[in-house]
């Protein structure tokens, strides 16, 4: 895709400003209305969803150039997807998280490039991950655990770690727990071991859309060599790129993608996980952007689209929501209590669409935000699925001196089950 097939969209803008708060008919305090955390953080126009296809209506058209300032306020962003639910309650015919993927590709084929985004590129194209570290290393965090290498013998389900899982020691034993889990529980379990490379997300986020192409084919191929029939992701990210991504570059990884809230959901339900700990807390779930409105699978539309049927609008309704609800709820005496801003109408982490690479301080502005969101709640601690919100919610809980705790869903559901903690230093 290109930025001027979009051009319809950008166009169709009618400067509402809708995008900019969660739908009025959510809105439950003024603390808690705006949607968008780069106009909340940077309060200019320009940073919102529609200052944001302004410009890239204006620079289609020729009436502004791509520059370097231009391209800090396009990447000033965490590709949240807020702003494109906000307009689809009001408008049928803007996809607005499309225009600012394609502002980013525009960017990079423009030679207007984030210098820590290069860097994570380098990276993924060094060692197959985004943080440069060894690809020998990708699977230490599962030593000891006996997992089947699908290198080296099939396995029915494949358990996709993703790079932050894998490389961040501090979230192993979450990890650790999950593959014990599925192993606990009978699921013929294996892992790609050192072979596991990046899904592909964060790159096409970046707008390195030809090298996102290239981590996609080479996971489906890694997928179809494991013969696995299920793919079970613990990162959101690793989720949406698998959903919605992938389809988008019109690729399929050919079997079943399942995120692990899902999959424990389901293994509860059918008594495979047995939950007789009770775990007396009460705590707020944090809905991960990439999990939620933009892990929706890919809807394609090709007609017009005042044309477009509801249900393939990407409204954000179809994220998983339900699932780690579910799971917690099946905890006893684990008490859920509800922030403001929920599901698809969600605020974001921060960690996002290369926010936290290139912007630390903004990516650490927005964590704050909705840790004051969650501690509003009384809650003694934050509870969400995906590494990238844990990492960063836990390092905004250090840098600003909070007391909420951060936790993983799989880390209560293990204390549930009464699995040890496990020690990884
Ligand atoms: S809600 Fe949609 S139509 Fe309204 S200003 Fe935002 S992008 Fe434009
Ligand atoms: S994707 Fe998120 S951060 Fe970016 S403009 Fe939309 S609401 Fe703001």
């Amino acid at each position: 895709m290109t930025l001027a097939e979009y051009e319809a969209d950008m166009a169709a803008c009618s400067r509402c400003s809708s995008c900019k708060w969660v739908p009025f008919n959510q809105i439950k305090s003024w603390r808690f209305a705006r949607s968008c955390p780069a106009l909340a953080r940077f309060s200019f126009h320009a940073y919102s969803g529609t200052g944001r296809m302004s410009m890239g209506l204006s620079m289609l058209k020729g009436r502004s150039e791509l520059s370097e300032e231009v391209a800090e306020i396009i990447y000033r962003c965490q590709l949240c997807g807020a702003c494109d639910v906000s307009c689809k309650v009001y408008r049928d015919d803007i996809d607005l998280s499309e225009v600012l993927m394609e502002l980013r590709a525009s960017c990079v084929e423009g030679g207007q490039l984030i210098a820590d985004h290069m860097l994570t590129v380098d990276a993924l194209k060094r060692e197959n991950n985004v943080f440069g570290e060894p690809r020998s290393a990708r699977a230490a965090w599962a030593d000891g655990l006996g997992l089947k290498d699908t290198g080296r013998e099939s396995a029915k389900v494949l358990l996709h770690t993703g790079c932050r899982y894998s490389y961040d020691t501090d979230l192993w034993p979450a990890l650790r727990q999950a593959a014990r889990l599925l192993q606990g529980s009978g699921v013929d379990v294996g892992i790609a071991g050192v072979q596991e490379a990046c899904c592909g997300g964060r790159v096409y986020e970046l707008g390195y859309q030809g090298d996102a192409a290239n981590f996609a084919d080479d996971m489906i191929s890694r997928v179809k060599a494991s013969g696995a029939d299920m793919v079970v992701t613990a990162c959101s990210d690793c989720f949406a790129a698998f959903h919605y991504l992938y389809p988008r570059m019109g690729k399929s990884l050919g079997v079943e993608v399942m995120h692990m809230s899902e999959f424990m959901q389901k293994l509860i339900g059918q008594g495979r996980i047995d939950l007789p700990g009770a775990v007396p807390m009460r705590v707020t779930y944090h809905d991960p952007c990439h999990l939620g409105r933009m892990g929706e699978p890919y809807l394609a539309w090709n007609g017009d689209k005042l044309k477009r049927p509801q249900y393939l609008k990407r409204t954000g309704r179809r994220g998983v929501y339900d699932a780690p609800r579910a799971v917690l709820s099946a905890i006893s005496e684990l008490e859920l209590t509800e922030m403001e801003r929920i599901r698809e109408y969600s605020w974001c982490c921060g960690a996002g669409g290369g926010v936290l690479d290139a912007f630390p301080e903004f990516a650490s502005w927005t964590a704050r935000e909705r840790l004051d969101e969650a501690a509003a709640t009384g809650a003694d601690a934050l509870v969400t699925a995906c590494p990238w919100c844990v990492r960063i919610f836990r390092d905004a809980v250090e840098e600003h001196g909070l007391s909420i705790r951060i936790l993983e869903l799989t880390e209560l559901v293990a204390q549930a089950a009464g699995m040890e903690g496990e020690d990884v230093t």
